[in-house]
């Protein structure tokens, strides 16, 4: 299939070339003129603007920004995609949004004639690099059967999650919820190791226990319980901590539109604002645990 790919950053670059891999033909538009070259390389073919990738005889395209503002400004703008994009064209969306500009976007393009999904992921880059992201998926059933198989070129489980939004709205419920728990595994293992319990030993006893959960036992924020993670490099690499004050604020816009308290979400917020406000927003969000540890612990 001849698929036109938008954002090829730390994510949609390697979900690009995974399409590649997988026989499809691309066309691909950044801003950053040394991503669109690596992909260029990799056998896509390059469009000048949004304007003209969507002018390509391309049958779906799929964009994978940064944020709301920027899905926004290449779907609906003067130069945009909508007011280029062939009729029955499939637009899948893949970034991380507020569920309510999805829902936008979405009925913008249904009056242009493009059915369109909303398909945030979830997985990291290293997700992304292995071709096993999972997508959740908003949007009508038929359209959801054709995105399919594209989807599968670049993620292992492919999630519908109901109508237009859903998929923004199960990755922000998640994300909140990832958030929370990071900040309670680094709360308890930070007071069972000042109480004067053996890091290893601890994550050893929450870990078979009823606190345990995915910080606790694949991603644990306390240095030396787990190798191959951020806290085993010094909170480099990973999801930075500003992505994750990203997610949980898009949870609390969210959750302010339907009147649903987030109650932990908006403290969650506040203590990832904290973080970054003292300059740690690239770190990993795992990192967090460096607001409980004091200078002489282990
Ligand atoms: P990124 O900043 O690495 O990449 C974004 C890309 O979009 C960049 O290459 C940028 O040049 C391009 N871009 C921005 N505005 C543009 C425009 N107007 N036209 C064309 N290109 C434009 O971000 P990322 O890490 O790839 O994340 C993308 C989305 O995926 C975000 O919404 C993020 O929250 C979500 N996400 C990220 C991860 C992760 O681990 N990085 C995991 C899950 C979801």
């Amino acid at each position: 299939m001849h698929i036109g790919f938008l954002g090829l950053g730390n994510m949609g670059a390697p979900m690009a070339r995974n399409l590649l891999k997988a026989g499809h033909q691309l066309t691909v538009f950044d801003l950053s003129a040394a991503a669109v070259a690596s992909l260029v390389e990799a056998g896509a073919t390059a469009a000048t603007s949004p304007a003209a990738l969507a002018q390509a005889d391309v049958e779906l395209i799929i964009t994978m920004l940064p944020a709301a503002a920027h899905v926004k400004g290449v779907y609906l703008g003067d130069d945009g995609l909508l007011a280029n994009v062939h009729p029955d064209v499939l637009l899948i969306d893949s970034s991380t949004i507020d569920p309510q500009s999805a829902r936008e976007v979405a009925a913008a393009a249904r009056q242009h004639g493009n059915p369109m999904l909303d398909a945030p992921v979830s997985g990291g880059t290293g997700g992304a690099a292995a071709g096993t992201l999972t997508f959740m998926v908003g949007g009508e059933a038929a359209d959801f059967a054709r995105a399919q198989p594209i989807l599968a070129a670049m993620g292992k489980n492919i999630v519908h999650c109901g109508g237009t939004g859903n998929g923004q709205a199960a990755k922000v419920a998640n994300n909140m919820l990832l958030g929370i728990s990071m900040i309670g595994v680094a709360e308890a293992m930070s007071l069972g190791v000042a109480l004067g319990v053996d890091p290893q030993v601890l994550a050893g006893i929450i870990n078979t226990s009823s606190g345990r959960c995915w910080s606790s036992d694949t991603y644990n924020p306390f240095p030396g319980v787990m190798d191959n993670v951020p806290a085993a490099r010094g909170y480099s690499g990973g999801f930075g901590s500003d992505l994750m004050l990203k997610d949980l604020g898009l949870a609390s816009e969210a959750a302010k539109q339907v009147r649903q308290p987030v109650i932990l979400g908006a403290l969650a917020q506040q203590l990832y604002q904290t973080f970054s406000t003292q300059g740690h927003g690239n770190l990993d969000f795992s990192a967090i645990i460096n607001l409980y540890r004091k200078d002489d612990q282990a």
